[in-house]
């Protein structure tokens, strides 16, 4: 490709770019093909022969955009999604155009180094032991198991069994202690890692999800041997925290490895006026944390944080005779992956173009706004908010006057509604025996007004369905 070809294609997309994002704002929130109708739309046989770059871009557009979400809208409020801002999204473009493989320093010096330092500026903003070695990973699924690999050498190493050389086979029992409500990819990774998703002792939660008061002091008090014991910093329904500063205290009395789940709530430190929701959480032994998810930086993005970096780098180590070693941090030595793409670059983006008081400034708007939409909502007859919402989590309940299933039926109806008028998007869960819709405030561009207009389109939908059903 000659450089004329080249900036052709470049300016091609730049202003497919900028006609897209310019009109998220007002796009429907949910995609507009269905999955069936996405797969019909691609579907084609094996290309025979090539095709000019322009031309499969040209076709890849017309053929994804009516399929997409718009995750980057406003009024996306599905699952817990970041809307990847200016800053990370042009970083992210640069580091496909720069095409490192980051695995090692010497092959790839900026890169690295890039990595090391957001890495250290990760640790200053969410306030965690500045000792800690950072591992840059695909996201928090990836980030707890890498922390958990972590944390099963070490604990196995104190009681002088080299699970990295030896595995699992004829290992002492590592116990592993969590809350009843942990989050579907902690078990994940735990099987990733041999440990077994139900071979776990569950603790008891409260009606926010997290643990009781006492009960993982009682949990733990009578184990012998080799603990992993992992709690979470915003559960997934109700954003509330584990009461870290009793369960660190348990821990480090049992000397358990304590592993925090923290994919989007970790990011609670880095506001002034959320960070006492976390208070004790840096007392832990490791974290895993989202940059996709907060941090507004491209899918995929999420950071392994561990206090003890030789636990770290003998659980992640890649050794190959033609990698040159040396003294400098390798990324590959902390995170599952040889070759990967320079994710970096897109975090230092982010947190360059933010700073401390704008990360601060996120997290405690996405907070105040979350609370405006709780208050919008919970006004309305029938409608309930099953949390405190002291994060960006809002769980709501439908129809808390009716029989369970004709509610959970109607709860369902009407997120259907909400999503086909596509104002905004809202997606549902099940939640203490209920069918609940779950509203998630995290995205940089969403104003009050956005707020107020999701609401009035949640209480329209509601109305009009319940309506339907009387
Ligand atoms: C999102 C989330 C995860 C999984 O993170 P991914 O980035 O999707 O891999 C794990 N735990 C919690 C609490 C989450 O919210």
């Amino acid at each position: 490709m000659n450089p004329e070809q080249m900036r052709a294609l470049l300016q091609d997309i730049t202003e497919r770019a900028i006609a897209f994002r310019a009109g998220r704002g007002e796009a429907p929130a949910r995609p507009l093909h269905t999955y069936a109708e996405a797969r019909a739309a691609f579907e084609a046989a094996l290309p025979e022969h090539g095709a000019p770059p322009e031309q499969v871009i040209a076709e890849l557009a017309a053929l994804a955009e009516p399929g997409l979400a718009n995750m980057v809208g406003p009024r996306f409020f599905g699952w817990v999604i970041g809307a990847t801002e200016p800053a990370g999204m042009a970083a992210d473009w640069l580091t496909s155009v720069w095409g490192q493989n980051t695995g090692n320093a010497h092959a790839t010096p900026a890169s690295s180094a890039c990595e090391e330092i957001a890495g250290r500026w990760l640790l200053d903003l969410l306030d965690l032991p500045r000792q800690s070695s950072v591992g840059f990973v695909t996201g928090a699924t990836i980030a707890n198991f890498t922390c958990l690999a972590a944390a099963r050498g070490e604990v196995l190493r104190r009681v002088g069994w080299d699970v990295e050389a030896d595995g699992l086979f004829g290992a002492p029992p590592v116990h592993v202690v969590l809350g009843e409500e942990a989050h579907s990819t902690v078990f994940s990774g735990l099987r990733y890692l041999g440990l077994g998703a139900k071979r776990v002792i569950s603790v008891p939660v409260n009606e926010q999800g997290v643990m009781q008061r006492g009960a993982f002091a009682h949990a733990i008090e009578k184990l012998d041997g080799p603990i992993i014991a992992i709690a979470q910093a915003g559960h997934i329904n109700s954003g509330a925290f584990d009461p870290f500063e009793e369960i660190a205290a348990a821990a480090q009395a049992k000397g358990a490895w304590l592993h925090v789940d923290g994919a989007f709530g970790l990011w609670a430190r880095a506001c002034p006026e959320r960070s006492h929701l976390g208070r004790g959480l840096e007392r832990a032994d490791s974290w895993g944390v989202d940059g996709h998810k907060w941090l507004q930086t491209p899918h995929d993005s999420g950071y392994a944080i561990v206090r003890d970096a030789e636990a770290h780098r003998r659980a992640m180590l890649i050794a190959a005779s033609y990698l040159p070693e040396g003294k400098e941090r390798h990324p590959a030595d902390y995170a599952p992956e040889l070759s990967r793409r320079a994710r970096g670059f897109a975090t230092w983006a982010m947190i360059k173009a933010l700073g401390r008081d704008g990360v601060a400034d996120l997290v405690g708007r996405h907070c105040e706004q979350a609370r405006r939409m709780a208050e919008r909502l919970a006004g309305e007859p029938g409608i309930e908010v099953m949390n405190d919402v002291v994060l960006n989590q809002v769980a709501v309940r439908l129809g808390a006057d009716m029989d369970g299933a004709a509610a959970d039926a109607l709860t369902d109806r009407t997120i259907a509604r909400i999503q086909r008028d596509g104002v905004c998007f809202v997606g549902g869960a099940n939640w203490r025996g209920r069918q609940i819709i779950r509203i998630s405030v995290i995205s940089a561009n969403t104003t009050t007004a956005d707020i107020d207009r999701s609401a009035e389109a949640i209480l329209n939908a509601w109305r009009a369905e319940r309506h339907a059903n009387t």
